[in-house]
C-alpha cells in the first residue's frame, strides 16, 4: 500500500511544486499542474503538466552525466497514487543560493542587460548582437533566487565569488556549461534549440555537489524549434512562451507593465499549452508521453 500525501509533512509550497519531508534525509517533490508566466501564478492550471515536467525531468537526469538529487524511481513506492507520475523521491540537500543559468543564445533578461550596457552578468559581449543571436559560446550567468513575487536577479560571477569563494564559484561556473553543452546537443539533434536553462545545485552529506530541483524542462529553459530560428526575431517557442505571448497581445487586455495580476487564460490557450508540454517531452526524449507513469 502506497502511503497517502497526508502522511507526509508539508514543507513549503512555490509557484509550481509543492515539497513534502519524507523522512530527515529525503523529501518528496510534486509537480502540481500550475503554470506561472513573468512570475505570476496563472489560472487555471494546464492539465497533465505536472507530469510532463516531471517526464522531462527524468529523461534529462538519465541523459546527463552528472551527479544528481533523485533518490529513488518515479515509481519508488514511497510516491503516493494521487501523485505518481507527478513526483520525485530526492535527497534532501543544502542548497546553494543561487540560479546557474546557461545561455546559448541572446534573449530576455540577457537581452535587455547587453542593450543597456553591453554585457550579460558583466560579461562583455560582442557588439552588432541582436534578439536571439547565438553567443560566440555560452556563458554562465547566475541569479539569485527572489524572494516569494519577486523577480531573480541577475550578478556578476564577482558576487559569485564573494559569496561562495573562487573554487565553489569555479565548480558551478563548470558544471552548468557542461550540463548546458550536453543537453544542448541531446535538443540540437531533436532539431530544437536549447536558447538557455536554469539549474540549481546543492551540497550532499560527503560535500559533494549535485544537479538539484527539476532539470531542463520548458519551465527552466527556453526551447525554440530550429527550423524557424531566425536571428533578429523574438522565437516562436512551443513551451510556456505561447503563453506570454497571448498574455502580451492586445488579445489579452493585460498591461505586464502594470505588475497586476493577469487574467485567466482562455481554454483554447489552455488546451494549445498542455499539447505544446507534451511536443517538447515526446520530440527532446523521443518517447510518448502516453507511455509515462501515472
Ligand atoms: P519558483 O516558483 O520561482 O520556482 P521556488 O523555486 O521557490 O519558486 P519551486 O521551484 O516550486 O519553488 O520549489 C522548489 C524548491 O525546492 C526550491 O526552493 C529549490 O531550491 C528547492 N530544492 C530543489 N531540490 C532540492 C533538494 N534536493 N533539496 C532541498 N531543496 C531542494
Ligand atoms: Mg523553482
Amino acid at each position: 500500500m502506497r502511503p497517502r500525501l497526508s502522511d507526509y509533512q508539508h514543507l513549503v509550497s512555490g509557484k509550481v511544486r509543492d515539497i513534502y519531508a519524507i523522512d530527515e534525509h529525503t523529501l518528496l517533490m510534486v509537480a502540481s499542474d500550475r503554470i506561472s508566466a513573468f512570475d505570476f501564478a496563472l489560472e487555471p492550471a494546464i492539465p497533465d503538466k505536472g507530469r510532463v515536467l516531471t517526464a522531462t525531468s527524468q529523461f534529462f537526469f538519465d541523459a546527463i552525466n552528472f551527479p544528481n538529487h533523485l533518490a529513488g524511481p518515479v515509481d519508488d513506492e514511497r510516491i503516493p497514487e494521487e501523485v505518481l507520475g507527478r513526483a520525485f523521491v530526492v535527497k534532501k540537500l543544502q542548497m546553494l543560493p543561487f540560479e546557474c543559468v546557461a545561455r546559448g543564445y541572446l534573449t530576455g533578461s540577457g537581452l535587455k542587460e547587453y542593450q543597456a550596457n553591453g554585457t550579460v552578468c558583466g560579461i562583455e559581449l560582442p557588439s552588432g548582437l541582436v534578439e536571439s543571436s547565438r553567443l560566440p559560446e555560452p556563458i554562465f550567468t547566475p541569479a539569485t533566487k527572489a524572494e516569494q513575487g519577486e523577480h531573480d536577479e541577475n550578478v556578476t560571477y564577482e558576487r559569485v565569488v564573494k559569496d561562495l569563494g573562487a573554487d565553489r564559484a569555479a565548480q558551478l561556473c563548470n558544471a552548468t556549461l557542461t550540463i548546458y553543452a550536453q543537453a544542448a546537443q541531446i535538443a540540437e539533434e531533436r532539431g530544437i534549440i536549447l536558447a538557455d536553462t536554469k539549474f540549481e545545485f546543492g551540497l550532499d552529506s560527503d560535500g559533494t555537489l549535485v544537479l538539484a530541483d527539476e532539470v531542463l524542462t520548458p519551465d527552466s529553459s527556453r526551447y525554440w524549434p530550429a527550423d524557424s530560428y531566425v536571428e533578429g526575431e523574438v522565437q516562436p517557442s512551443f513551451d510556456k512562451q505561447y503563453v506570454r505571448n497571448w498574455l502580451t497581445s492586445p488579445e489579452s487586455g493585460w498591461d505586464k507593465a502594470s505588475e497586476t495580476t493577469p487574467p485567466a487564460l482562455p481554454d483554447e490557450i489552455v488546451s494549445a499549452t498542455r499539447l505544446r508540454y507534451i511536443e517538447a517531452y515526446e520530440r527532446l526524449s523521443g518517447k510518448q508521453f502516453i507511455d509515462w507513469v501515472g
